[in-house]
C-alpha cells in the first residue's frame, strides 16, 4: 500500500506517520511505504522524521520517499492524506485563506489525477478541509468525486466522548452519532439518532444544546488555549480511523461521520462537500439514508451547508473549479 502525506514534517503528520507506520490504519498484514510531500524548506524536517521512522525499524514499513514535486509524491498512491495546508493568519480574510489553500489543493488535485493508482482514496484533513477536497476533486477529472473526502471524524470522536463524559456509558457502548455539515464552528454535532448499548436513551434538550454542541464544536479552540498549539495526536487518531473504516469497513450496526461529495441527500445541495452519517463496505462511503431530521436539526444542517455554499461561490469565483 502506497500512502502519500502532504505536510509530513508539520505536528499532525509527526503523530501521524508513526501510527501509520506501526499498522495501526490497515492493520498487520498489510505493508505500507511512505511518500512525504513537504515544501522545499520543510524537506530536512521531514528527513528527520523519516530518520526516526527508519529508527523505529516498524516491520511492515516499506520504502520512504521524501519530496516537494507533487507528480512524484502521487504516483502510484493508493491512499493520500492531503495533511499540509496555508493557516489563517492575522487579519487574513476568508478570501485570501481559500485562494491561498486553492494554490495548494488545486494542482495537488490535478497531480493526483495523473499519478495516483486507479483506486486511490483521498483524505483532507488541512483546512478549510470541506472546501479544499472540493477543489482537489474538480481539479481530478478522471478520479470519481467519491474518492474524495474531508474529516470531521475528529469532530465524531469528540461528540463520542463527550457523550461518554456526560452518560458514564463506555465509548464502545455509544453508536449511531453524526456530524453534519462543514469541519468548522457551524458544524452540526446530532445525538438524535445516538444509542447506548443499543438502545435510543432520554437526551437532555438543554444540555445537548447549550453544552455539548458548543464543547464539541469549540473543542479545537479550547486545546489550543490550554496546549498553546494546535490539536494534532487526536487529529492524526482520527484520520486514521477514517481511513480504517473507510478501507476496511465501518461497523455493523454503526455509523462514522465523513465529509464527502453530496448526492443531494438531506437537502445538502448536490456536489458540495457536507458531513453526512457513512458507512462503508470496504468500497465508497455511503449515506446513511431514511433519518428523522426534526426541525431543530434542519435549522443546524441548513446553516452549516449554507456555509459550504458560500466558500463554493467563492473558490468558484476564484476560477478553482
Ligand atoms: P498541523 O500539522 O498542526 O496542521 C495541518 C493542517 O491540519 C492545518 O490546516 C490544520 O488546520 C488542519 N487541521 C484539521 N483538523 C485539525 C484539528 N482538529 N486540529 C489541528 N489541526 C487540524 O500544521 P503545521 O503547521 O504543524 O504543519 C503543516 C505542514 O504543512 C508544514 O510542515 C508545512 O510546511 C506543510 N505544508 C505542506 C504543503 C505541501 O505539501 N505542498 C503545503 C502547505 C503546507 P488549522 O490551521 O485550521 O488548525
Amino acid at each position: 500500500m502506497i500512502i502519500t502525506v502532504t505536510g509530513a514534517a508539520g505536528q499532525i503528520g509527526y503523530a501521524l506517520l508513526f501510527r501509520i507506520a506501526s499498522g495501526a490504519m490497515f492493520g498487520p498484514d498489510i505493508p505500507v511505504s511512505l511518500r512525504l510531500l513537504e515544501l522545499p524548506q520543510a524537506l530536512d524536517a521531514a528527513e528527520g522524521v523519516a530518520m526516526e521512522l527508519d529508527d523505529c525499524a516498524f516491520p511492515l514499513l516499506g520504502d520512504i520517499e521524501i519530496t516537494d514535486d507533487a507528480d512524484v509524491a502521487f504516483e502510484g498512491a493508493n491512499v493520500a492524506l492531503l495533511v499540509g495546508s496555508r493557516p489563517r493568519t492575522a487579519g487574513m480574510e476568508r478570501g485570501d485563506l481559500l485562494a491561498a489553500n486553492g494554490a495548494i489543493f488545486a494542482p495537488q488535485g490535478r497531480a493526483i489525477n495523473d499519478n495516483a493508482a486507479d483506486d486511490v482514496r483521498v483524505l483532507v484533513v488541512g483546512n478549510p478541509a470541506n472546501t479544499n477536497a472540493l477543489i482537489a476533486s474538480a481539479n481530478a477529472p478522471d478520479v470519481p468525486s467519491a474518492r474524495f473526502s474531508a474529516m470531521t471524524r475528529l469532530d465524531h470522536n469528540r461528540a463520542l466522548a463527550q457523550l461518554s463524559g456526560a452518560t458514564g456509558a463506555p465509548v464502545s457502548a455509544i453508536s449511531r452519532v453524526t456530524i453534519w455539515g462543514n469541519h468548522s464552528a457551524t458544524q452540526y454535532p446530532d445525538l438524535s439518532n445516538a444509542r447506548i448499548e443499543g438502545e435510543r436513551f432520554e437526551i437532555d434538550r438543554t444540555w445537548v444544546e447549550q453544552d455539548f454542541i458548543p464543547t464539541v464544536a469549540g473543542r479545537g479552540a479550547a486545546i489550543i488555549a490550554a496546549r498553546g498549539v494546535s490539536s494534532a495526536a487526536s487529529a492524526a487518531s482520527a484520520a486514521v480511523d477514517h481511513l480504517r473504516d473507510w478501507v476496511l469497513g465501518t461497523p455493523v450496526g454503526d455509523w462514522t461521520s465523513a465529509a464527502i461529495v453530496s448526492d443531494g441527500s438531506y437537502g445538502v445541495a448536490a456536489g458540495l462537500v457536507s458531513s453526512f452519517p457513512v458507512t462503508s463496505d470496504g468500497g465508497d462511503w455511503q449515506i446513511v439514508e431514511g433519518l428523522e431530521i426534526d426541525e431543530f436539526s434542519r435549522g443546524r444542517i441548513d446553516a452549516s451547508v449554507a456555509e459550504l455554499a458560500e466558500e463554493r461561490a467563492a473558490v468558484e469565483a476564484l476560477g478553482l473549479l
